[in-house]
Formats: structure tokens, sequence, C-alpha cells
């Protein structure tokens, strides 16, 4: 695991921890989950918690099939390892500009999805901005393996991988069931959307199985499956972008929902006092500077982690605009500290 993706599973342990003992010690029952498991994909923490009236052996046999799920669409999603079983977005990289790569299904369910939510997102949350976002995780390891050796990326170096994204040169042949990438130099990162994606199918197998009164987890990903088993909601805090992991800006009640948060403190390296975090405005191939951090409320959280990118990187009247066109509510948190919401955010405050 990479350093930074260490001190992100640290905060999202403390985060879970604190958000848990916050609900216990408001509604006693109902609030302790019986039945809790942790697995490690995605290169963070992920958490399955059952609250309803699931046996011990029950609840391990649903959470071994998430466990399963999830570890396979990490295999599938990984553009850093192959996998000697499968082909998977890494072999989709590693054979850009080659012949056109066999995929799983899955995988081409999945690419086609991405590329429906580029189009509604305008290009906001574009998986084949792998060539520009690549500079930027260069940087960001370098920075995190010695801080006095933080750099900005080049504009010019950026805007000639720019050059070498868009949807034009990912083709996805469903009917063969293959895909590639047009040209040698592109790339896809799924960074933006990949584990709210998996954890949605994970929460939809759930709910086809009839489970209630669940809560998945992963790395920061909330999805939850119905109400407490007394019909009240669940109850997360949104963090305060300025503070330590367990300082809410706000804490809302949920239910049926997943919720996902976009922030600048999760990823990012200093040089010269300024912070370059990781969601990068595919306008302008630099940080998106509106906020500092964008949660979106819908019941999907694929719907909910894309969105948190695309509307992070708009400016607050389309990025609201765009919100209330879609049907999700969110979160936006600017710099200042101010914030604002969409209107039936108002009702899910506590
Ligand atoms: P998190 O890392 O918490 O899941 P996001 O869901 O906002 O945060 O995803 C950020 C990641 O998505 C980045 O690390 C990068 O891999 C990728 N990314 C950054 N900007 C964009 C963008 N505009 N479109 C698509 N992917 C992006
Ligand atoms: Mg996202």
């Amino acid at each position: 695991m990479r350093a930074e993706n260490k001190m992100r599973c640290i905060s999202i342990i403390l985060l879970l921890a604190m958000v848990l003992s916050g609900c216990a010690s408001k509604e006693s029952d109902s609030s302790e989950p019986k039945g809790k498991s942790y697995f490690t994909y995605f290169d963070t923490v992920t958490y399955v918690f059952s609250y309803a009236g699931d046996s011990t052996e029950r609840f391990d046999e649903r959470s071994a099939e998430v466990s399963a799920l999830l570890g396979n669409y990490h295999r599938l999603f990984d553009i850093y390892h192959e996998y000697s079983e499968v082909n998977n977005l890494c072999t989709v990289n590693k054979n850009a500009g080659g012949e056109p790569v066999k995929a799983d299904p899955i995988l081409i369910e999945f690419l086609l999805y991405a590329r429906d939510l580029c189009e509604m997102t305008d290009g906001m949350m574009d998986i084949t901005l792998g060539a520009v976002l690549e500079i930027w995780h260069e940087h960001r390891e370098a920075a995190s393996d010695d801080p006095a050796n933080a750099t900005v990326p080049d504009k010019a170096e950026l805007e000639e991988a720019a050059k070498h994204t868009g949807f034009d040169l990912l083709e996805i042949d469903k009917e063969n069931s293959t895909v590639r990438l047009t040209d040698p130099q592109a790339s896809i990162d799924v960074g933006a959307l990949g584990k709210g994606y998996a954890t949605e199918m994970a929460a939809l197998m759930l709910e086809a199985d009839e489970a209630y009164g669940y809560v998945l987890n992963v790395g920061g990903n909330i999805r939850t499956i119905g109400t407490k088993p007394d019909g009240t909601n669940w109850s997360t805090g949104i963090r305060n972008p300025d503070g330590e992991a367990t300082d809410y800006a706000l804490k809302i009640e949920i239910a049926d929902m997943a919720c996902v948060t976009s922030g600048v403190y999760e990823r990012f390296f200093t040089v010269d006092g300024v912070r370059y975090h990781h969601i990068i405005d595919p306008n302008t191939l630099f940080p998106a500077m509106y906020y500092d951090s964008v949660t979106v409320l819908a019941k999907s959280s694929a719907l909910a982690d894309s969105l948190s990118t695309a509307l992070f990187c708009l400016p607050y009247d389309e990025s609201r605009a765009l919100a209330e066109k879609l049907g999700v509510d969110v979160i936006w948190i600017f710099p200042d500290g101010t914030m604002e919401y969409t209107d039936a955010v108002a009702s899910m405050i506590v």
C-alpha cells in the first residue's frame, strides 16, 4: 500500500469509529452493528456492517459475498497490476495502440456507464484523462517520498498529455466484449468512480438477496441499505475540510442512500505553501479550486461517486444546476468555510 493511502486508511478508520460511536451514544439498541467485517480493496479499508437481525452465519455468508464481489472489481479496475487469470484495466492500458483486449462483460458494462457519466457531466468526470492524471500522480508520489522534492507539473507537459485523452480514443465493443485504446499514449484512470461503482454493485447484490439494515463503507463511499432496524435513519458526519477526520461540518441522517465526498484533504502535496490536491479540472488540467469538499447524496453510490468528482470541477452555479438537473442532493463546502446545499438537505440535517 502506498504511503498516502496508508494515511487515508487511518483517517477512514478513525472517521468510521467516530461516526458509529456517535450513533451509538444517541440511540442505543439499533445503532450497534450486530455484524462487522472489514477488508482492504481499492487501496483502502472496506467495512460491512449489519444492524438488523441476520444470524452470525448469515452475516458471515453475506459479507463473504460482498468481499468476493469487491475483490473481483478491485482486480478488474486495477491499473497498476495485472492478474494471470483476467484481463483488466492495466491490460487495456498496456495494450493502448495495439489489438483489442478481450474483457469481462462486467468491465464492458462499467466502461459504458463511465462513458454515459462523462457525457452527462459534459466531460467533467472523464476516466480517459489517464495521461494527465498520471503526471499528477507521479508528482504526488515524488512529494510523498520526499516533500523537499515536491514540484508542480509543467503546464506544457500537461497540455501535451491532454492530447491523448477523450472517449473517442476508447473503443468499447459490447458484442465482442473487447476494449481498445486507439492511442498508444492514452490511458484509463477510474479513481473517480471505481470504488463507488463497485460499492453499488455490492449493495444491489445485497438488496436482491433481501438484505436489510446493512451499511457498506468502501474508503469513505457510504451506501446504506434500508433503515436501521427500528425504522430510523442512519446518521453520518460530513467532515470539516479544515479539521481532523473526526471534526464534522455537518451531521445528516440518511436511509437507502449513498453518501460520497470528494475533498481537497484526501490526497495532496504542497509546493511553496500551495496545496495541489487530486481532483483535476479537465479544462485547466490543474486541481479544481472552487470548493474544499463536495458531498453527493444519491440512491446510487456509482452516481454519487462520479458526481462528487464532476460537481467539484464546476463553478457553483453550474455545479448546482447540474445537480438539480440530475436530481441528486449536494453539500458544497467552500474554501472560506461557508457552505451551500440543495433544498432537501435541510430536512436531513441533525
Ligand atoms: P476519492 O479519491 O476520494 O475517491 P474522487 O472520487 O474525487 O476522490 O476521485 C479522485 C480520483 O479520480 C483522482 O485520484 C484521480 O485518480 C481521478 N480524477 C481526478 N480528477 C478527475 C476528473 N476530472 N475526472 C475523472 N477522474 C478524475
Ligand atoms: Mg468521485
